[in-house]
């Protein structure tokens, strides 16, 4: 499902380790004089031979046939063709040397069974809830096969009630409509897609009291007011809609909504469909522009701010009234069969340690571009490993590759797989590499920061198709481009390495890295293309194919990135996981909660001392009347010292592991040595979990990343922290705080156990 903002840059910045690459150098020549991490100056050579060859191997032909192929017909899961899918891919994985099977879960997912959306007053209009086919799109006239739009896990309902516009619906949005005098109590809320996961807008506007809720696509946000619509250009028209998922995954758990924590197999204990936690609390619709249009020109009351109006052309009110809305959902609550296809090469000298890559194969509908884009890339990996394995190369360590299903609903297959294998995935995963869909542009890294140097080792070595400089300097000097400051061009300029983002939700990787502790990268390319078919029956081989990566170019870049990095792992003959840019990564994160805690203060302060000025007083129109905000205690000063301290001991013992490391490697470190610290290396990212998990949501075992409860897939770092100041929760603020510096403890320790081992 994952989406990323349009033309966001990714990551930025850069580190305090490794060798600048001359701005001109050649690609190989350069790479091949840059140390391997991990890797004995012996193996090092081979392992650049082999590699070389692999990224010779995929082939933008073959992915975009077997995008077209995987893509001809719908395949939501439950499908006929979704089946197909999985047993195709499983065919394919066969006939390239893999031993592969498809592990079935059974998961709840329903269907639609009635859509009504009508205005009732003050005029009539019903809405009509589809999209058209589009003549020149061959795959958009499949209607029949077509999965309507909705919002899958919306509740059943039937209500009617007065509509408010509540902007994009987060909590801020409120706030405002507060200063307004407008309560959604008892309303309908139409909110536009935009500024938060979808999943987060029915919460919030549960939580204010609303009944129902409406999402719809602005055209300023995904429209013609961002470039010509499909079929001209990439954008959503008028009768495109985004579906997708409202399940409550980040307060809860993704995955199967009967089967929280355990694995959905065909005897597993299922909750009723009335008990299960994550299913929305108020039924929820998407609509196109084109449906939202009339309901959003009925609206009656105050115009609404600035920020909040849409491309639409009419002048957009908040309401409530005098648009009354009827509005009916009921589903098939069924539940259906998820295919993952799992697939190996044993490793030749350490088969229990496993590298771990997947993508999704089901899509709302044809999904050329999610998630087949990334599919398609990771099969031409899948065969070009399988040639390399028929040329002689054996994998040291065990690769398992997985397409998953059910990703769309509420990242099912492989959250199922993961709590399903949950015990032998901590003891032998080494890492979990994910992509989903993929686009034309810059390399975009997202992840463990124990992972961030390696990344930025891997993407020194892949060639840019368009540019034909490495993906890691085009990467890096498009950032220098899009700095917003002198200081973000300096640190871009003199950090070593490019930052990676921290990984929220959204995408497969979640099971792995937050529920499981394993390190995680999510890995694709984009940002020079907008796109406006996210979710809809036109996400198909026709728009892919002129909007997306036509010469899929970017999805054999992708191979080539993603390969790599899976040999990389495989091979090393000490895993590649590095501790000073985690923490330089950690100590980033506490400037920001120090500035989130100060921010909250200034604020409550100077909004206290507005009151008592009469500002919003004497600047009330009581033509236009607004309310002033509510006064505020004056959040107190939070005690960051334990974080200091156990930030401050990271990274001393990051730098004092990479010294042991670099005098230890020039020395040459003995087998048995490397056994123990590989094992070391192993546990580091579950050393950044607590049993407890986070307060309230004990699925996410990880304390430095988890998806945001008000924003989604938008990463919270340091959630425990971040959340308790943003909810304004002070005395829990220190204790996670302390809590959080415990955890970094015991990762110290480990590190520093490591650092001991090579000084001996
Ligand atoms: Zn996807």
């Amino acid at each position: 499902m994952r989406r990323f903002a349009q033309r966001a840059a990714m990551l930025t910045i850069l580190s305090v380790l490794g060798l600048l690459l001359p701005a001109v150098a050649g690609l190989p020549a350069a790479a091949d004089q840059e140390p391997l991490q991990g890797f004995t100056a012996a193996h090092a050579t081979s392992e650049r031979q082999w590699e070389s060859k692999f990224r010779a191997l995929p082939s933008a032909e073959n992915e975009r046939a077997d995008d077209q192929r995987m893509s001809a017909r719908p395949h939501n899961v439950g499908t006929a063709f979704d089946k197909e899918n999985a047993e195709w891919i499983l065919a394919q994985f066969k006939d390239w040397g893999w031993d592969a099977h498809i592990e079935v879960f059974n998961v709840l997912f329903p269907t639609p069974k009635q859509r009504l959306i009508e205005l009732v007053e003050p005029s009539q209009f019903t809405a009509k809830l589809h999209e058209p086919p589009i003549a020149v799109d061959p795959t958009s006239s499949q209607q029949d096969e077509q999965l309507p739009t909705y919002n899958i896990y919306s509740p059943d309902g039937d209500v009617t009630a007065p509509l408010v516009y509540v902007n994009y619906g987060v909590p801020a949005d409120y706030e405002e409509l507060d200063r307004l005098s407008i309560s959604v109590k008892g309303a309908i809320v139409i909110a536009r897609y935009g500024g938060s996961w979808r999943g987060v807008k029915p919460k919030v506007a549960a939580e204010h009291g609303a009944v129902a809720c409406i999402l719809y696509s602005d055209p300023r946000d995904d429209g013609y007011f961002q470039e010509d619509v499909f079929p001209k250009g990439p954008m959503r028209p008028a009768e495109g809609v985004q579906r997708g998922s409202v399940m409550d995954f980040p307060t809860f758990s993704p995955g199967d909504p009967l089967t929280p924590g355990v694995g959905a197999t065909a005897d597993a204990k299922r909750l009723a469909v009335k008990d299960a936690p994550s299913i929305a609390k108020i039924p929820t619709l998407p609509i196109s522009y084109g449906d939202a249009q009339p309901l959003l020109a009925a609206l009656g009351g105050p115009v609404v701010p600035a920020a909040w109006r849409g491309a639409l052309p009419i002048t957009y009110h908040a309401g409530p009234g005098p648009a009354k809305v009827h509005l009916k959902v009921a589903s098939n609550w069924d539940v259906k069969p998820t295919y993952n296809v799992i697939a190996k090469i044993a490793g030749s000298e350490l088969p229990g340690q496993w590298v771990i890559r997947g993508n999704h194969h089901d899509a709302w509908v044809n999904g050329a571009q999610d998630p087949l884009s990334g599919q398609s890339a990771m099969l031409e990996e899948a065969r070009a490993i399988g040639e390399l394995v028929k040329q002689g190369w054996r994998p040291r360590r065990t690769i398992i590759y997985c397409a998953w299903d059910g990703e769309e609903p509420g990242l099912l297959g492989s959250t199922e797989w993961g709590e399903a294998h949950d015990k032998e995935l901590q003891q032998h995963a080494v890492a979990y590499v994910n992509s989903d869909g993929n686009g034309r542009g810059f390399l975009r890294a997202e992840g463990s920061h124990t992972l961030e140097h390696f990344v930025n080792g891997v993407a020194r070595d892949v060639q840019d198709p368009e540019t034909h400089t490495s993906v890691w300097q085009r990467l890096r000097l498009h950032d220098i481009a899009a700095a917003a400051t002198a200081g973000a061009r300096k640190e871009i300029r003199q950090r070593a390495d490019l930052r990676i983002g921290a990984l929220g939700s959204g995408s497969d990787y979640t099971v792995f890295l937050d529920h499981l502790g394993i390190a995680s990268l999510d890995l694709s390319y984009g940002g020079e293309d907008p796109s406006g078919i996210y979710h809809s029956i036109y996400d198909d081989f026709y728009w892919y194919s002129h909007f997306g990566d036509p010469g899929f170019v970017y999805g054999r870049a992708l191979s080539q990135t993603i390969g790599t990095a899976v040999m990389r792992l495989a091979d090393a003959d000490l895993l590649p996981f590095e501790f000073t840019d985690l923490a330089d990564t950690i100590e980033l994160y506490t400037k920001q909660l120090k500035k989130a805690a100060d921010d909250a203060r200034d604020e409550a302060t100077e909004r206290d001392r507005e009151l008592q000025e009469g500002v919003y007083a004497a600047t009330n129109d009581p033509r236009h009347p607004t309310v002033a905000p509510p006064h505020e205690a004056i959040p107190p000063h939070l005690n960051f010292a334990p974080l200091d301290n156990a930030a401050d001991a990271l990274t001393r013992a990051g730098q004092r592991y990479r010294d042991a490391l670099a005098k230890a490697w020039s020395a040459g470190v003995p087998d048995a040595k490397l056994r123990s610290l590989n094992q070391n290396l192993m546990e580091s990212e579950h050393r950044l979990t607590s049993e407890a998990g986070l307060l309230r949501r004990g699925w996410y075992k990880h304390i430095i990343y988890a998806p945001g409860i008000y924003s989604g897939y938008g990463a919270k770092p340091i959630p425990g922290v971040q959340e308790a100041i943003e909810q304004k929760h002070w005395d829990e603020a220190n204790s996670e705080i302390a809590r959080v510096a415990q955890t970094l403890t015991g990762e110290t320790t480990l590190i520093n156990s490591s650092a001991a081992e090579l000084e001996k």
